[in-house]
């Protein structure tokens, strides 16, 4: 049977992890550095606080072995806070409406290279509901809250679905990054997608 290692120091572990025993596969919770010995086949990064997330990784001794085993190849989804802990660059906008590049610092994995921009729908119009197509899974529920989307990516990058022309979900070999929560909706196609890889 196979198993995923669902990341549970913050955020929406639980929704993801009901979504994956419905689709038959083992989870286990990821709590702290030992968990990561337990022996999974995958990894699915949840959405929450990126920055919390990525601070308690660091603190309880996760992000390196989390990163060694992405770039060894590891199936990986990360959504929403996932996809901002997967990018190699964030953007930074500027009071101008112009942006910068910045280079995650020790908190992030920087697998996964593109570069997007946290709550990039601003705070009004945060959280919304689509149904869209997705490369592969066909029309499919996406909910966003206060979402990041993907400003820019770099050759060898797919990307899976755009949203108002805003990208929101790509692939990257073994990575899949997401803005929008597919554990929230009863549609399993991008956690079976994820599954075949
Ligand atoms: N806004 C959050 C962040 O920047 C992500 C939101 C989410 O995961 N739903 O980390």
């Amino acid at each position: 049977k196979r198993t995923v290692g669902v990341l549970a120091v913050q955020g929406a572990f639980v929704e993801h992890e009901r979504i994956l025993k419905r689709l038959g596969v083992q989870v286990v919770q990821l709590r702290q550095a030992s968990d990561l010995r337990k022996g999974f086949d995958a990894l699915v990064l949840p959405g929450g606080e990126s920055t919390a997330q990525g601070r308690l990784m660091r603190d309880l001794g996760m992000l390196e072995t989390i990163r060694g085993l992405i770039e060894g190849g590891m199936p990986v989804l990360g959504t929403c806070a996932g996809l901002i802990l997967l990018a190699k660059r964030i953007d930074t906008q500027n009071g101008d409406g112009s942006t910068v590049d910045a280079q995650h610092n020790s908190t992030w994995l920087a697998t996964l290279p593109v570069t997007v921009r946290r709550n990039a729908y601003g705070r009004q119009l945060g959280s919304f509901r689509v149904v869209e197509e997705c490369a592969g899974c066909g029309r499919v529920p996406m909910t966003f809250i206060r979402a990041p989307f993907v400003t820019q990516v770099e050759v060898g990058v797919e990307v899976l679905a755009t949203v108002n022309e805003h990208i929101v979900a790509v692939r990257y070999a073994n990575q899949i990054g997401l803005s929008f929560h597919p554990e929230l909706d009863t549609n399993e196609a991008l956690h079976q997608a994820f599954l075949s890889m």
